[in-house]
């Protein structure tokens, strides 16, 4: 239970299946809740546009649940038809309520449930809008409906219930509204916390817990880590702020390379990079590892309009069931040996 409503809360997909299954819900409902008043006053004309209504809802909630379940999320046809839903249930609904003995119909507190999946997607002026259209066919059945319609008992029943249909429709906005600030914030929070400021790739943590969790699923991969060659000099020489942007350039040349290979680039930490790849052959793993490290040997550093190049090493190994610390130890040692090796190179662990 507590699974489905984080799953509710979370994603507008599972919300949407939600309310695809209470649309079937209440369509064998209003079946039934039909049946029983045609019993007692059989209306040839309702019957049959009860039955086209019932024809039209089965094909309109079998097409849209067709691209719910079998379209990707964000497609134009999943959207369209989601988002569309509203419009169907509030055309259906107008024709329900009258069919179904109007302001004493059972199916009247629909219109709160329409309203608030408007404002699920449109916020407080959908939500308004919505509960202004309900309190429109409202009105006409008020109006052709009630005895009385300026007696204080009918305005005080019209008064009230149109007071509900848009307070649903401002709270539910609102409510909305308030939960969608809340969450963007928060997805801000997340973001800020697992990516590096400066060079804007993933940061420490997110490596780590990338690392445990990739372990934990048994995941075929290998490690990198990759280090600048003779960083301190460049400092040195160009100074720190140089320094950084040549950190942030070779962030850059991480993310563009592997934007088309399996696996993701980390900064481990200062001028140290983590890569994790999703690669079973080393054979391609020196191939991926030789074509960054080309990328950076041959790109173009600027300072003040001098140009200079900067070289890195790496050492790799295959993730062996080794506790993610043991391999971190173990791809360390091998960069380890790039580097008294004379830098500027590769160095792979045998596959064991
Ligand atoms: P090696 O080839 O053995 O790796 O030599 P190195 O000079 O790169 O290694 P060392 O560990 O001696 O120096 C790393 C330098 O990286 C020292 C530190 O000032 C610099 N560094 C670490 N983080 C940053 C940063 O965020 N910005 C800048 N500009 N420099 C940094
Ligand atoms: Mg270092
Ligand atoms: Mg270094």
């Amino acid at each position: 239970m507590n699974a489905f409503l984080k799953n509710a809360y979370q994603s507008h997909h599972a919300l949407e299946i939600i309310f695809s299954s209470l649309r079937w819900f209440f369509l064998v409902l209003s079946i039934v809740v039909f049946a029983v008043q045609y019993v007692e006053n059989p209306v040839e004309w309702k019957l049959l546009l009860f039955v086209l209504l019932v024809l039209f809802g089965f094909l309109y909630m079998g097409v849209s649940d067709y691209y719910l379940h079998k379209t990707p999320e964000g497609s134009k046809m999943y959207v369209m038809m989601t988002k569309g839903g509203p419009f169907f249930d509030f055309v259906a609904f107008s024709a329900l309520v009258p069919l179904t003995g109007g302001l004493e119909s059972p199916l009247f507190p629909l219109a709160y449930l329409i309203i608030l999946h408007v404002a699920v997607y449109w916020r407080f002026l959908g939500g308004m809008i919505a509960a202004g259209f309900f309190t429109l066919v409202y009105s006409i059945i008020f109006f052709l409906q009630a005895e009385d319609a300026t007696s204080i008992h009918s305005m005080i029943n019209y008064s009230s219930a149109v007071f509900f249909l848009l307070l649903i429709g401002g709270l539910g906005g609102i409510i909305v509204s308030r939960e969608r600030q809340h969450q963007s914030k928060n997805s801000l929070l997340v973001e800020a916390a697992n990516r590096d400021y400066l060079t804007n790739l993933a940061n420490h943590r997110s490596f780590q817990e990338c690392l445990r969790n990739d372990f934990d699923q048994g995941k075929e991969f290998y490690l990198a880590l990759a280090d600048i060659d003779k960083f301190k000099s460049i400092n040195d020489k160009y100074g720190h702020v140089t320094g950084d942007k040549v950190l942030r350039q070779i962030g850059e040349i991480f993310t563009t390379v592997l934007s088309t290979k399996q696996g993701k680039a980390f900064r481990y930490g200062g001028e140290e990079f983590a890569l994790i790849l999703y690669y079973k052959e080393e054979a391609e793993v020196k191939e991926l590892l030789a074509e960054i490290k080309q990328a950076v040997a041959s790109h173009v550093f600027l300072d003040n309009g001098e140009a200079f190049h900067v070289t890195m090493s790496f050492g790799s190994g295959n993730q062996n069931g080794e506790r993610p610390d043991l391999l971190v130890e173990k791809v360390d040692r091998l960069l380890y040996i790039a580097k008294n090796g004379g830098r500027n190179r590769i160095v792979l662990a045998e596959v064991g």
